[in-house]
């Protein structure tokens, strides 16, 4: 269980797909490239013992193909252990296109992009993730059926965010309540990095149960609207983890946990919506461990957004979408009994849940 953050440099060194050290056994990794559309993507499938590999695709200006291979070899075992135990019938896959969204991503870009996933019969189903939007996968609806998180005017469950962001709510108070004895939020003080469509979603349900919340984004129009919807404020420092608080809720990138912020951190819990928020899981799990401060696993609660595009394909509504995201709150809480009761960390816990679901549906196949 090897996942660890590497500069370009240093991923040149290694064999270019086998040696990589974000590979982990995957399945299949399929490259996409289509001159006449600019198109160049990676499909990374990393496990489909519980069903067809599920999972985003992300268009980013990555600096090298390094980068973008280590990237989807990352979020596609991370599908894996999020669906495994969320209890969905899913595998674990997610794409990267190279490019900058606003300005590469044409109509025929995406529909060759769907193409490809086409040619994949169903292994790989694709979905939205950063850079992409509901109307591009109504597009890849348009050469495949496999794509979920198509517009609900199209049939589909829509933007997944807001359930991401009740889940990821969910997980938090299982969190408070395992640190601080109660799950009740109110006069908490929780920062919020990352105020995007999750990042919003979490603060208004924050702000509604009287939490006090401290906003931070790179973006300054986004900072002042979000501001003026709620009752939040702005994070005015430049170095949010030394500050004083009960929660940090990562909802930017990935790997802000790590040896220079795990150092600095006063919070007591640590509960967001980031993939990958730790830089080497074993490593920093351990250091949060050993520090007392609480980690519910990203891929655990936020699983909203998988849990309603998976709704598209068995045909279960709202009810049901919204019943299994509240669940993250009973889960999160087994688990993090379960670290304290076997002394091994809270990703390890669900790591280890996760796993021995994948080993069951295995050994019965
Ligand atoms: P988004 O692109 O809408 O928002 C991200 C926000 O983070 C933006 O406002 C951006 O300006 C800000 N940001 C970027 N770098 C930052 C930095 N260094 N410091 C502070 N802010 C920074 O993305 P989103 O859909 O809200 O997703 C947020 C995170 O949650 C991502 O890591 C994503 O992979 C993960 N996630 C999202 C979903 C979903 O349903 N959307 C599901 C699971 C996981």
């Amino acid at each position: 269980m090897m996942t660890e953050v590497v500069n370009a440099k240093e991923l040149q060194k290694q064999d270019p797909v086998f040696g990589q050290l974000s590979f982990d056994d995957h399945e299949q990794i399929v490259f996409c490239n289509d001159k006449d559309t600019g198109l160049k993507a990676i499909i990374g499938i990393h496990n489909t013992v519980l069903g067809p590999a599920l999972g985003g695709t992300r268009m980013w200006q990555y600096t090298s193909e390094w980068e973008a291979l280590n990237d989807v070899l990352r979020l596609s075992r991370g599908m894996t252990y999020k669906s495994a135990i969320t209890g969905l019938n899913l595998g674990g896959g997610k794409a990267v296109i190279i490019g900058d969204a606003r300005t590469q991503k044409t109509p025929e870009l995406m529909k060759r992009f769907g193409e490809f996933v086409h040619s994949l019969n169903g292994k790989y189903i694709t979905a939205e993730d950063v850079g992409m939007e509901t109307s591009d996968m109504d597009l890849v609806r348009t050469v495949t059926p496999y794509v979920t998180g198509i517009s609900e005017e199209k049939g589909g469950a829509g933007n997944p965010s807001p359930i991401t962001a009740y889940g990821v709510f969910m997980g938090m108070k299982a969190a408070a309540k395992h640190a601080f004895g109660s799950d009740v939020l109110e006069d908490r003080t929780v920062y919020v990095q990352g105020i995007g469509n999750v990042g919003e979603a979490l603060v208004e349900h924050l702000s509604n149960e009287g939490a006090r919340v401290f906003i931070a984004d790179i973006n300054q129009d986004r900072l002042a609207e979000v501001r003026d919807k709620y009752s939040v404020e702005i994070y005015g420092g430049n170095n949010l983890y030394g500050e004083e608080m009960d929660i940090y809720a990562p909802c930017a990138l990935g790997a802000t946990v790590n040896d220079i912020t795990i150092d600095q951190l006063k919070a007591k819990v640590i509960a967001g919506a980031a993939n990958n928020q730790l830089a080497e899981e074993q490593k920093h799990g351990k250091l949060l461990q050993e520090k007392g401060i609480v980690y519910a696993p990203d891929f655990l609660i936020n699983a909203g957004g998988i849990i309603n595009v998976y709704a598209e394909l068995e045909d279960y509504g709202k009810k049901e979408i919204i019943r299994k995201t509240e669940n993250i709150y009973n889960t999160t809480l087994e688990i993090l009994k379960h670290a304290d009761s076997n002394d091994i960390t809270t990703h390890q816990a669900a790591f280890n849940i996760a796993q021995s679901r994948i080993d069951a549906r295995k050994n019965e196949k």
